[in-house]
Protein backbone atom coordinates (compact mmCIF):
# COMPACT_ATOMS: atom_id res chain seq x y z
CA UNK A 1 0.00 0.00 0.00
CA UNK A 2 1.66 3.38 -1.42
CA UNK A 3 1.34 6.17 1.29
CA UNK A 4 -0.76 8.23 -1.30
CA UNK A 5 -3.46 5.46 -0.76
CA UNK A 6 -3.18 4.73 3.10
CA UNK A 7 -4.13 8.84 3.29
CA UNK A 8 -6.97 8.53 0.64
CA UNK A 9 -9.78 8.05 3.68
CA UNK A 10 -10.62 10.19 6.46
CA UNK A 11 -13.27 10.73 8.44
CA UNK A 12 -14.72 14.24 9.04
CA UNK A 13 -17.64 15.18 11.35
CA UNK A 14 -17.80 11.25 11.67
CA UNK A 15 -18.65 11.30 8.20
CA UNK A 16 -16.26 8.80 5.57
CA UNK A 17 -14.45 11.12 3.02
CA UNK A 18 -12.26 9.97 0.54
CA UNK A 19 -9.26 12.43 -0.31
CA UNK A 20 -8.43 10.95 -3.42
CA UNK A 21 -9.75 12.27 -6.94
CA UNK A 22 -12.57 10.53 -8.55
CA UNK A 23 -11.96 9.25 -12.09
CA UNK A 24 -13.49 7.06 -14.88
CA UNK A 25 -15.65 5.59 -11.61
CA UNK A 26 -13.03 4.79 -9.39
CA UNK A 27 -10.64 6.56 -6.77
CA UNK A 28 -7.12 7.35 -8.03
CA UNK A 29 -5.03 9.52 -5.37
CA UNK A 30 -1.78 11.78 -6.08
CA UNK A 31 1.28 11.13 -4.01
CA UNK A 32 1.20 15.20 -3.90
CA UNK A 33 -1.24 16.56 -1.30
CA UNK A 34 -2.62 19.35 0.07
CA UNK A 35 -3.62 20.54 3.74
CA UNK A 36 -7.12 21.35 4.88
CA UNK A 37 -8.23 23.13 7.61
CA UNK A 38 -11.45 24.22 9.63
CA UNK A 39 -12.05 27.73 9.51
CA UNK A 40 -13.98 27.50 12.48
CA UNK A 41 -10.97 26.46 15.18
CA UNK A 42 -8.39 25.96 12.27
CA UNK A 43 -8.06 22.33 13.12
CA UNK A 44 -6.68 20.01 10.37
CA UNK A 45 -9.39 18.43 8.19
CA UNK A 46 -7.18 16.29 5.26
CA UNK A 47 -4.71 16.02 3.12
CA UNK A 48 -6.54 15.79 -0.04
CA UNK A 49 -4.69 14.77 -3.58
CA UNK A 50 -3.41 17.55 -5.55
CA UNK A 51 -4.10 16.85 -8.96
CA UNK A 52 -2.17 18.68 -12.47
CA UNK A 53 -1.69 17.82 -16.12
CA UNK A 54 -1.87 14.08 -15.35
CA UNK A 55 -4.88 13.84 -13.18
CA UNK A 56 -6.90 16.11 -15.84
CA UNK A 57 -5.58 14.78 -18.44
CA UNK A 58 -7.18 11.36 -16.97
CA UNK A 59 -10.63 12.77 -16.25
CA UNK A 60 -10.89 14.73 -19.49
CA UNK A 61 -10.01 10.78 -21.26
CA UNK A 62 -12.54 9.49 -19.09
CA UNK A 63 -15.34 11.79 -19.84
CA UNK A 64 -14.66 11.45 -23.44
CA UNK A 65 -15.02 7.93 -23.61
CA UNK A 66 -18.06 8.14 -21.64
CA UNK A 67 -20.07 10.99 -23.33
CA UNK A 68 -21.79 8.68 -26.64
CA UNK A 69 -23.52 6.18 -24.32
CA UNK A 70 -24.27 8.72 -21.79
CA UNK A 71 -25.84 11.01 -24.40
CA UNK A 72 -27.37 8.10 -26.25
CA UNK A 73 -29.17 7.22 -23.09
CA UNK A 74 -31.28 10.57 -24.24
CA UNK A 75 -33.66 12.48 -21.05
CA UNK A 76 -35.61 9.85 -20.52
CA UNK A 77 -32.57 7.23 -20.01
CA UNK A 78 -30.82 9.69 -17.84
CA UNK A 79 -33.90 10.46 -16.02
CA UNK A 80 -34.02 7.42 -13.12
CA UNK A 81 -30.22 7.21 -12.22
CA UNK A 82 -30.25 11.33 -11.97
CA UNK A 83 -33.79 11.26 -9.82
CA UNK A 84 -31.34 8.42 -7.88
CA UNK A 85 -28.89 10.88 -7.11
CA UNK A 86 -31.07 13.38 -6.28
CA UNK A 87 -32.64 10.95 -3.45
CA UNK A 88 -29.16 10.01 -2.39
CA UNK A 89 -28.45 13.56 -1.60
CA UNK A 90 -31.46 13.64 0.54
CA UNK A 91 -30.73 11.00 2.48
CA UNK A 92 -27.51 12.03 3.32
CA UNK A 93 -27.84 15.48 3.54
CA UNK A 94 -27.33 16.00 7.39
CA UNK A 95 -23.65 14.01 6.53
CA UNK A 96 -23.02 16.29 3.61
CA UNK A 97 -24.38 19.53 5.55
CA UNK A 98 -21.93 18.63 8.81
CA UNK A 99 -19.12 18.20 6.64
CA UNK A 100 -19.66 21.47 4.15
CA UNK A 101 -19.86 23.65 7.61
CA UNK A 102 -16.99 21.98 9.04
CA UNK A 103 -15.59 22.90 5.80
CA UNK A 104 -15.87 25.80 4.91
CA UNK A 105 -17.67 27.35 8.03
CA UNK A 106 -21.35 28.36 6.93
CA UNK A 107 -24.40 27.73 8.63
CA UNK A 108 -24.72 24.46 9.87
CA UNK A 109 -28.91 25.14 9.89
CA UNK A 110 -28.25 26.90 6.68
CA UNK A 111 -26.88 24.08 4.93
CA UNK A 112 -29.56 21.54 6.48
CA UNK A 113 -32.52 23.13 5.66
CA UNK A 114 -31.19 24.75 2.53
CA UNK A 115 -28.08 24.54 0.65
CA UNK A 116 -27.98 20.73 0.97
CA UNK A 117 -32.34 20.02 -0.06
CA UNK A 118 -31.94 22.93 -2.98
CA UNK A 119 -28.55 20.75 -4.34
CA UNK A 120 -30.63 17.64 -4.24
CA UNK A 121 -33.43 20.05 -5.92
CA UNK A 122 -30.66 21.14 -8.80
CA UNK A 123 -29.98 17.45 -10.24
CA UNK A 124 -33.86 16.60 -10.00
CA UNK A 125 -34.98 19.87 -11.26
CA UNK A 126 -32.69 19.95 -14.88
CA UNK A 127 -33.05 16.01 -14.80
CA UNK A 128 -37.08 16.70 -15.23
CA UNK A 129 -36.83 19.89 -17.38
CA UNK A 130 -34.67 18.28 -19.68
CA UNK A 131 -37.41 14.71 -20.33
CA UNK A 132 -40.28 17.63 -20.99
CA UNK A 133 -38.25 20.30 -22.98
CA UNK A 134 -39.60 20.03 -26.59
CA UNK A 135 -37.59 20.04 -29.67
CA UNK A 136 -38.99 23.70 -31.47
CA UNK A 137 -40.25 23.21 -34.71
CA UNK A 138 -40.61 27.15 -36.79
CA UNK A 139 -42.31 26.07 -40.05
CA UNK A 140 -41.59 27.89 -43.25
CA UNK A 141 -42.85 28.07 -46.40
CA UNK A 142 -40.31 25.20 -47.66
CA UNK A 143 -39.11 23.49 -45.27
CA UNK A 144 -39.64 22.83 -41.31
CA UNK A 145 -36.73 23.80 -39.34
CA UNK A 146 -36.64 21.16 -36.21
CA UNK A 147 -34.09 22.88 -33.45
CA UNK A 148 -32.33 19.77 -31.72
CA UNK A 149 -30.83 20.36 -28.24
CA UNK A 150 -27.59 17.92 -28.63
CA UNK A 151 -25.37 17.26 -25.70
CA UNK A 152 -22.12 19.41 -26.36
CA UNK A 153 -19.80 16.91 -24.60
CA UNK A 154 -17.50 17.39 -21.91
CA UNK A 155 -18.13 19.82 -19.43
CA UNK A 156 -15.55 21.52 -16.96
CA UNK A 157 -17.17 22.24 -14.01
CA UNK A 158 -14.94 24.84 -11.39
CA UNK A 159 -16.93 26.56 -7.93
CA UNK A 160 -15.73 28.25 -5.02
CA UNK A 161 -15.48 27.74 -1.52
CA UNK A 162 -18.71 29.52 -0.18
CA UNK A 163 -20.87 26.97 -0.94
CA UNK A 164 -19.09 24.29 -2.83
CA UNK A 165 -21.58 21.12 -2.59
CA UNK A 166 -25.24 23.93 -3.79
CA UNK A 167 -22.72 25.67 -6.12
CA UNK A 168 -21.68 22.29 -8.03
CA UNK A 169 -25.18 20.84 -8.18
CA UNK A 170 -25.81 23.83 -9.91
CA UNK A 171 -24.05 23.11 -13.16
CA UNK A 172 -24.14 19.46 -12.75
CA UNK A 173 -27.57 18.62 -12.68
CA UNK A 174 -28.17 20.44 -16.02
CA UNK A 175 -25.10 19.35 -17.07
CA UNK A 176 -25.58 15.58 -16.99
CA UNK A 177 -29.41 16.14 -17.85
CA UNK A 178 -28.55 17.36 -21.47
CA UNK A 179 -26.41 14.59 -21.81
CA UNK A 180 -22.76 15.69 -21.25
CA UNK A 181 -19.81 14.46 -19.35
CA UNK A 182 -18.31 16.77 -16.44
CA UNK A 183 -15.46 17.20 -14.93
CA UNK A 184 -15.70 19.19 -11.63
CA UNK A 185 -12.91 20.65 -9.90
CA UNK A 186 -13.60 21.60 -6.07
CA UNK A 187 -11.96 24.81 -4.48
CA UNK A 188 -8.84 24.17 -2.77
CA UNK A 189 -10.08 25.33 0.64
CA UNK A 190 -13.61 23.66 0.90
CA UNK A 191 -12.97 20.16 -1.26
CA UNK A 192 -14.74 17.35 0.87
CA UNK A 193 -18.15 17.62 0.03
CA UNK A 194 -17.36 17.83 -3.57
CA UNK A 195 -15.69 14.08 -2.77
CA UNK A 196 -19.16 12.90 -1.15
CA UNK A 197 -21.15 13.73 -4.42
CA UNK A 198 -18.80 11.24 -6.19
CA UNK A 199 -19.79 8.71 -4.35
CA UNK A 200 -23.81 9.76 -3.90
CA UNK A 201 -23.37 9.73 -7.99
CA UNK A 202 -21.56 6.29 -7.88
CA UNK A 203 -24.41 4.34 -5.86
CA UNK A 204 -26.97 6.10 -7.56
CA UNK A 205 -25.67 4.72 -10.81
CA UNK A 206 -23.94 7.47 -13.01
CA UNK A 207 -21.82 5.13 -15.20
CA UNK A 208 -18.25 5.49 -14.80
CA UNK A 209 -16.24 8.69 -16.28
CA UNK A 210 -19.66 10.85 -16.66
CA UNK A 211 -19.19 12.74 -13.60
CA UNK A 212 -15.25 13.22 -12.59
CA UNK A 213 -13.83 14.93 -9.80
CA UNK A 214 -10.04 16.18 -9.72
CA UNK A 215 -8.76 17.80 -6.74
CA UNK A 216 -6.40 20.44 -6.25
CA UNK A 217 -4.91 23.57 -6.54
CA UNK A 218 -6.94 26.51 -8.78
CA UNK A 219 -4.04 27.36 -10.67
CA UNK A 220 -2.76 23.66 -11.14
CA UNK A 221 -5.69 21.50 -11.30
CA UNK A 222 -8.01 24.14 -12.41
CA UNK A 223 -5.46 25.69 -15.15
CA UNK A 224 -4.44 21.95 -16.98
CA UNK A 225 -8.59 21.64 -16.85
CA UNK A 226 -9.65 25.20 -18.61
CA UNK A 227 -6.65 25.12 -21.34
CA UNK A 228 -7.33 20.79 -21.97
CA UNK A 229 -8.05 21.04 -26.04
CA UNK A 230 -10.78 18.42 -25.47
CA UNK A 231 -13.11 19.79 -23.47
CA UNK A 232 -16.30 21.90 -25.17
CA UNK A 233 -17.69 24.07 -22.05
CA UNK A 234 -16.25 25.88 -19.10
CA UNK A 235 -18.92 26.89 -16.35
CA UNK A 236 -17.09 28.40 -13.34
CA UNK A 237 -18.14 30.30 -10.43
CA UNK A 238 -16.03 32.79 -8.71
CA UNK A 239 -14.19 35.58 -8.82
CA UNK A 240 -14.14 38.00 -11.32
CA UNK A 241 -9.91 38.21 -11.20
CA UNK A 242 -10.05 34.36 -11.93
CA UNK A 243 -12.46 34.61 -14.47
CA UNK A 244 -10.03 37.00 -16.39
CA UNK A 245 -7.55 34.40 -16.55
CA UNK A 246 -9.93 31.07 -17.40
CA UNK A 247 -11.39 33.54 -20.39
CA UNK A 248 -7.89 33.63 -21.72
CA UNK A 249 -7.86 30.03 -21.78
CA UNK A 250 -10.97 29.39 -23.44
CA UNK A 251 -10.46 32.19 -26.37
CA UNK A 252 -7.55 30.15 -27.03
CA UNK A 253 -9.54 26.73 -27.32
CA UNK A 254 -12.72 28.84 -28.21
CA UNK A 255 -14.65 27.18 -25.51
CA UNK A 256 -17.90 28.84 -24.62
CA UNK A 257 -17.64 30.18 -21.19
CA UNK A 258 -20.59 30.37 -18.36
CA UNK A 259 -19.37 33.37 -15.41
CA UNK A 260 -21.08 33.35 -12.28
CA UNK A 261 -18.40 35.93 -11.05
CA UNK A 262 -18.67 38.34 -7.82
CA UNK A 263 -20.47 41.78 -6.92
CA UNK A 264 -21.37 44.58 -5.20
CA UNK A 265 -24.77 44.79 -5.18
CA UNK A 266 -26.75 47.73 -3.72
CA UNK A 267 -29.62 47.25 -1.18
CA UNK A 268 -31.89 50.20 -1.44
CA UNK A 269 -34.76 51.50 0.62
CA UNK A 270 -36.93 54.15 0.51
CA UNK A 271 -39.15 55.62 2.91
CA UNK A 272 -42.54 54.30 1.75
CA UNK A 273 -41.35 50.46 2.12
CA UNK A 274 -41.79 48.56 5.59
CA UNK A 275 -38.78 48.96 7.34
CA UNK A 276 -38.57 46.70 9.71
CA UNK A 277 -38.27 44.10 7.01
CA UNK A 278 -35.59 46.13 5.24
CA UNK A 279 -34.22 46.21 8.53
CA UNK A 280 -34.48 42.48 9.16
CA UNK A 281 -33.21 41.68 5.46
CA UNK A 282 -30.07 44.27 5.94
CA UNK A 283 -28.60 42.52 9.21
CA UNK A 284 -28.88 39.26 6.79
CA UNK A 285 -26.38 40.67 4.80
CA UNK A 286 -24.00 39.59 7.52
CA UNK A 287 -24.99 35.78 7.40
CA UNK A 288 -22.13 33.51 6.18
CA UNK A 289 -19.81 36.73 7.41
CA UNK A 290 -20.82 38.61 4.13
CA UNK A 291 -19.14 35.23 2.37
CA UNK A 292 -22.26 35.56 -0.31
CA UNK A 293 -21.48 36.57 -4.52
CA UNK A 294 -25.10 37.63 -4.36
CA UNK A 295 -24.92 40.08 -0.53
CA UNK A 296 -26.63 43.58 -1.07
CA UNK A 297 -22.98 45.48 0.98
CA UNK A 298 -23.84 49.00 -0.36
CA UNK A 299 -26.70 49.83 1.63
CA UNK A 300 -28.45 53.14 0.34
CA UNK A 301 -31.12 55.10 2.59
CA UNK A 302 -33.53 57.32 1.15
CA UNK A 303 -32.51 60.49 3.84
CA UNK A 304 -35.67 61.69 5.25
CA UNK A 305 -35.48 57.83 6.95
CA UNK A 306 -31.84 57.01 7.70
CA UNK A 307 -32.10 57.53 11.28
CA UNK A 308 -35.10 55.64 11.64
CA UNK A 309 -33.60 52.48 9.47
CA UNK A 310 -29.79 52.82 11.19
CA UNK A 311 -31.75 51.96 14.74
CA UNK A 312 -34.12 49.16 13.14
CA UNK A 313 -30.77 47.56 11.67
CA UNK A 314 -28.43 48.01 14.95
CA UNK A 315 -31.35 46.52 16.62
CA UNK A 316 -31.56 43.40 14.34
CA UNK A 317 -27.90 43.30 14.15
CA UNK A 318 -27.12 43.49 17.93
CA UNK A 319 -29.41 40.18 18.08
CA UNK A 320 -27.55 38.40 15.63
CA UNK A 321 -25.16 35.96 17.73
CA UNK A 322 -21.23 35.70 16.28
CA UNK A 323 -20.00 32.28 16.97
CA UNK A 324 -19.31 28.61 16.12
CA UNK A 325 -21.80 28.07 13.08
CA UNK A 326 -22.62 24.50 14.53
CA UNK A 327 -24.56 26.06 16.86
CA UNK A 328 -28.19 26.97 16.24
CA UNK A 329 -28.46 30.75 16.56
CA UNK A 330 -25.58 31.92 15.04
CA UNK A 331 -25.90 34.46 12.24
CA UNK A 332 -22.17 35.21 11.54
CA UNK A 333 -19.67 32.13 11.29
CA UNK A 334 -15.85 32.70 10.44
CA UNK A 335 -14.18 33.79 7.39
CA UNK A 336 -12.71 30.59 5.41
CA UNK A 337 -8.92 31.46 5.80
CA UNK A 338 -6.26 33.77 7.33
CA UNK A 339 -5.51 35.09 3.63
CA UNK A 340 -9.55 36.43 3.48
CA UNK A 341 -9.15 37.40 6.71
CA UNK A 342 -6.07 39.72 5.69
CA UNK A 343 -8.11 41.06 2.53
CA UNK A 344 -10.83 42.03 5.03
CA UNK A 345 -9.06 43.76 7.56
CA UNK A 346 -6.94 45.15 4.54
CA UNK A 347 -10.42 46.81 3.28
CA UNK A 348 -11.51 48.58 6.29
CA UNK A 349 -7.81 50.06 7.37
CA UNK A 350 -8.04 51.04 4.15
CA UNK A 351 -11.16 52.75 4.13
CA UNK A 352 -10.74 54.05 7.56
CA UNK A 353 -7.77 55.66 6.65
CA UNK A 354 -9.60 57.24 3.60
CA UNK A 355 -12.15 58.98 5.98
CA UNK A 356 -14.33 56.56 6.53
CA UNK A 357 -16.23 55.78 9.82
CA UNK A 358 -17.41 52.60 11.70
CA UNK A 359 -20.92 52.61 12.89
CA UNK A 360 -20.40 49.52 14.17
CA UNK A 361 -17.41 46.59 13.83
CA UNK A 362 -14.51 47.25 11.99
CA UNK A 363 -12.05 44.81 13.63
CA UNK A 364 -11.68 40.94 14.84
CA UNK A 365 -14.07 39.45 16.90
CA UNK A 366 -13.01 38.21 20.20
CA UNK A 367 -14.79 34.73 19.65
CA UNK A 368 -11.77 33.26 17.39
CA UNK A 369 -9.11 34.36 14.84
CA UNK A 370 -11.12 34.00 12.24
CA UNK A 371 -14.34 35.91 13.02
CA UNK A 372 -14.75 39.45 11.77
CA UNK A 373 -17.18 41.83 14.03
CA UNK A 374 -20.27 42.56 11.27
CA UNK A 375 -19.22 46.15 10.06
CA UNK A 376 -20.97 49.35 8.99
CA UNK A 377 -19.30 51.93 7.55
CA UNK A 378 -20.41 55.59 6.34
CA UNK A 379 -18.71 58.77 5.56
CA UNK A 380 -17.86 56.57 2.51
CA UNK A 381 -17.37 58.20 -1.10
CA UNK A 382 -18.55 56.81 -4.44
CA UNK A 383 -15.07 56.60 -5.48
CA UNK A 384 -13.34 54.99 -2.49
CA UNK A 385 -12.11 50.99 -2.92
CA UNK A 386 -14.51 49.51 -0.32
CA UNK A 387 -17.23 51.13 -2.46
CA UNK A 388 -16.12 49.74 -5.58
CA UNK A 389 -14.30 46.34 -4.84
CA UNK A 390 -16.14 43.38 -3.56
CA UNK A 391 -15.06 42.93 0.11
CA UNK A 392 -16.48 39.27 0.58
CA UNK A 393 -16.52 39.78 4.36
CA UNK A 394 -19.10 41.25 7.03
CA UNK A 395 -18.69 44.95 5.83
CA UNK A 396 -21.32 46.88 4.55
CA UNK A 397 -21.76 50.62 3.36
CA UNK A 398 -23.96 53.20 3.80
CA UNK A 399 -24.91 56.22 2.05
CA UNK A 400 -27.95 58.10 1.94
CA UNK A 401 -30.04 59.62 -1.23
CA UNK A 402 -32.27 62.75 -2.32
CA UNK A 403 -34.19 61.34 -4.67
CA UNK A 404 -34.35 58.32 -7.94
CA UNK A 405 -32.00 59.98 -9.63
CA UNK A 406 -29.04 60.41 -7.07
CA UNK A 407 -29.75 56.99 -6.06
CA UNK A 408 -29.19 55.14 -9.72
CA UNK A 409 -26.38 56.85 -10.54
CA UNK A 410 -25.14 55.24 -6.82
CA UNK A 411 -26.78 52.50 -6.93
CA UNK A 412 -25.19 51.76 -10.81
CA UNK A 413 -21.76 53.73 -10.10
CA UNK A 414 -19.66 50.17 -9.93
CA UNK A 415 -18.48 47.80 -12.65
CA UNK A 416 -20.74 45.05 -11.11
CA UNK A 417 -24.27 44.34 -12.05
CA UNK A 418 -25.15 40.50 -10.39
CA UNK A 419 -28.10 41.33 -7.61
CA UNK A 420 -30.01 44.59 -6.10
CA UNK A 421 -32.39 44.78 -3.64
CA UNK A 422 -35.26 47.16 -3.46
CA UNK A 423 -37.65 47.81 -0.38
CA UNK A 424 -40.38 49.92 -1.37
CA UNK A 425 -43.91 50.18 -1.15
CA UNK A 426 -45.09 51.76 -4.22
CA UNK A 427 -45.51 49.43 -7.51
CA UNK A 428 -44.76 52.45 -9.37
CA UNK A 429 -41.73 52.80 -8.30
CA UNK A 430 -40.32 49.54 -8.15
CA UNK A 431 -41.33 49.30 -12.07
CA UNK A 432 -39.39 52.63 -12.51
CA UNK A 433 -36.34 52.23 -10.92
CA UNK A 434 -36.27 48.03 -11.99
CA UNK A 435 -35.88 49.53 -15.58
CA UNK A 436 -33.11 51.40 -14.70
CA UNK A 437 -30.89 49.13 -12.12
CA UNK A 438 -28.01 46.89 -13.95
CA UNK A 439 -28.38 43.74 -12.17
CA UNK A 440 -29.22 40.23 -13.29
CA UNK A 441 -31.23 39.50 -10.39
CA UNK A 442 -33.42 42.48 -8.62
CA UNK A 443 -35.71 41.32 -5.63
CA UNK A 444 -38.00 43.64 -4.50
CA UNK A 445 -39.39 43.22 -1.00
CA UNK A 446 -37.07 40.34 0.08
CA UNK A 447 -33.93 38.63 -0.98
CA UNK A 448 -32.48 35.08 -2.31
CA UNK A 449 -36.01 33.48 -3.25
CA UNK A 450 -36.26 32.55 -7.14
CA UNK A 451 -37.73 29.81 -9.09
CA UNK A 452 -34.98 27.58 -10.87
CA UNK A 453 -36.87 27.99 -13.84
CA UNK A 454 -35.75 31.81 -13.96
CA UNK A 455 -33.13 33.12 -15.07
CA UNK A 456 -29.46 33.57 -13.26
CA UNK A 457 -26.64 35.44 -13.63
CA UNK A 458 -24.49 38.55 -13.99
CA UNK A 459 -23.78 41.91 -15.98
CA UNK A 460 -20.66 43.79 -16.40
CA UNK A 461 -18.21 42.35 -14.38
CA UNK A 462 -20.34 39.95 -12.70
CA UNK A 463 -20.69 37.65 -15.47
CA UNK A 464 -21.21 36.28 -19.09
CA UNK A 465 -24.93 34.00 -19.30
CA UNK A 466 -27.32 33.31 -17.08
CA UNK A 467 -28.36 29.81 -15.53
CA UNK A 468 -31.42 27.83 -14.53
CA UNK A 469 -34.18 26.82 -16.92
CA UNK A 470 -33.61 27.12 -20.46
CA UNK A 471 -30.65 29.43 -20.16
CA UNK A 472 -28.62 26.79 -18.23
CA UNK A 473 -29.78 23.93 -20.75
CA UNK A 474 -29.03 25.59 -23.61
CA UNK A 475 -24.98 26.47 -22.20
CA UNK A 476 -24.54 22.65 -22.05
CA UNK A 477 -26.22 21.67 -25.42
CA UNK A 478 -25.07 22.95 -29.40
CA UNK A 479 -28.36 23.26 -30.71
CA UNK A 480 -28.63 22.27 -34.02
CA UNK A 481 -31.27 23.30 -36.84
CA UNK A 482 -32.25 20.60 -39.53
CA UNK A 483 -34.08 22.18 -41.93
CA UNK A 484 -36.27 19.11 -44.00
CA UNK A 485 -37.48 20.20 -47.33
CA UNK A 486 -41.19 19.52 -47.17
CA UNK A 487 -42.77 16.41 -48.57
CA UNK A 488 -39.62 15.44 -49.29
CA UNK A 489 -39.14 12.53 -46.38
CA UNK A 490 -41.36 9.56 -47.00
P1 LIG B 1 -11.66 32.05 -6.93
O1 LIG B 1 -11.87 32.70 -8.24
O2 LIG B 1 -10.38 32.32 -6.21
O3 LIG B 1 -11.72 30.45 -7.06
C1 LIG B 1 -12.85 29.80 -7.61
C2 LIG B 1 -12.41 28.46 -8.18
O4 LIG B 1 -11.52 28.70 -9.26
C3 LIG B 1 -11.66 27.56 -7.20
O5 LIG B 1 -12.09 26.23 -7.37
C4 LIG B 1 -10.22 27.71 -7.63
O6 LIG B 1 -9.45 26.58 -7.34
C5 LIG B 1 -10.37 27.88 -9.13
N1 LIG B 1 -9.25 28.54 -9.80
C6 LIG B 1 -8.41 29.49 -9.30
N2 LIG B 1 -7.50 29.84 -10.23
C7 LIG B 1 -7.78 29.12 -11.35
C8 LIG B 1 -7.19 29.05 -12.65
N3 LIG B 1 -6.15 29.79 -12.98
N4 LIG B 1 -7.75 28.22 -13.55
C9 LIG B 1 -8.82 27.46 -13.24
N5 LIG B 1 -9.41 27.48 -12.01
C10 LIG B 1 -8.89 28.31 -11.08
O7 LIG B 1 -12.91 32.42 -6.05
P2 LIG B 1 -13.19 32.04 -4.53
O8 LIG B 1 -12.35 32.90 -3.65
O9 LIG B 1 -13.13 30.58 -4.37
O10 LIG B 1 -14.73 32.45 -4.37
C11 LIG B 1 -15.17 33.72 -4.07
C12 LIG B 1 -15.66 34.44 -5.29
O11 LIG B 1 -16.70 33.69 -5.93
C13 LIG B 1 -16.28 35.78 -4.95
O12 LIG B 1 -15.85 36.72 -5.89
C14 LIG B 1 -17.78 35.52 -5.09
O13 LIG B 1 -18.55 36.65 -5.34
C15 LIG B 1 -17.80 34.55 -6.22
N6 LIG B 1 -19.06 33.80 -6.24
C16 LIG B 1 -19.96 34.06 -7.24
C17 LIG B 1 -21.19 33.40 -7.26
C18 LIG B 1 -22.21 33.68 -8.34
O14 LIG B 1 -23.12 32.88 -8.49
N7 LIG B 1 -22.09 34.78 -9.08
C19 LIG B 1 -21.48 32.46 -6.27
C20 LIG B 1 -20.54 32.22 -5.26
C21 LIG B 1 -19.33 32.90 -5.26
Amino acid sequence: MTEASRIARTKVAGVDVSTAHWIDGRRVPSNRTFEVFSPIDGSHLANVSAGGAEEANAAVAAARRAFPAWAALGPQGRLPILKRFAEGIVARKDEIAAVETLDNGSLLSRNREGAIPRAAHNIDFFAEWAAKRQHATIDSPTVTNHVRYDPSGVAVLITPWNGPFMLTTWKVGPALAAGNTVVVKPPEWAPLTCSLMADIAHEAGVPAGVLNVVQGIGEEAGAALVNHEEIDRISFTGSTDTARIIGQAAARTITPVSFELGGKSPFVVFGDADLDAAARTIAGQYNNAGQVCLAGTRILVEQSIAEDLLGRVRKQVDAGKVGDPREGGTKVGPLIHPEAFARVTGFVERALADGAKPLWGGKRHDFGDLYFQPTLLTDVRQDMEVVQREVFGPVLTWQTFADEEELIEMANGTRYGLAAMLFTGSEKRAWRIADRLVAGSLWVNCFFVRDLAAPFGGSRNSGIGREGGDWSMDFYCDIKNVSVLKKSLA
